[in-house]
């Protein structure tokens, strides 16, 4: 199926994942971001990532702090 995602080039890619925007009307839950262990309250827009081909390890991210890991080339 194609990807109907249009190209955000705020939202650096990160080779062998698979990024999404999460806008913040659609942030219902509260997550723990990965990078730096703090909370992404409800209602903040944020990125939720994957390796590619395994989905169930979907990780939520500040946006912050995934443009530093995709700077950086690699994630925590
Ligand atoms: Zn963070």
């Amino acid at each position: 199926m194609p990807d109907p995602t249009p190209f955000d080039a705020t939202l650096p890619p990160l080779e062998g994942y698979t990024v999404r925007r999460v806008p913040g009307f659609q942030a219902r839950k509260a997550y723990l971001c990965p990078a730096c262990g703090s909370e992404i309250v409800t209602g903040v827009g944020h990125v939720v990532a994957w390796p590619d081909e395994l989905a169930e390890q979907r990780r939520h991210w500040h946006l912050h702090c995934w443009r530093i890991a995709a700077r950086r080339g690699r994630i925590p």
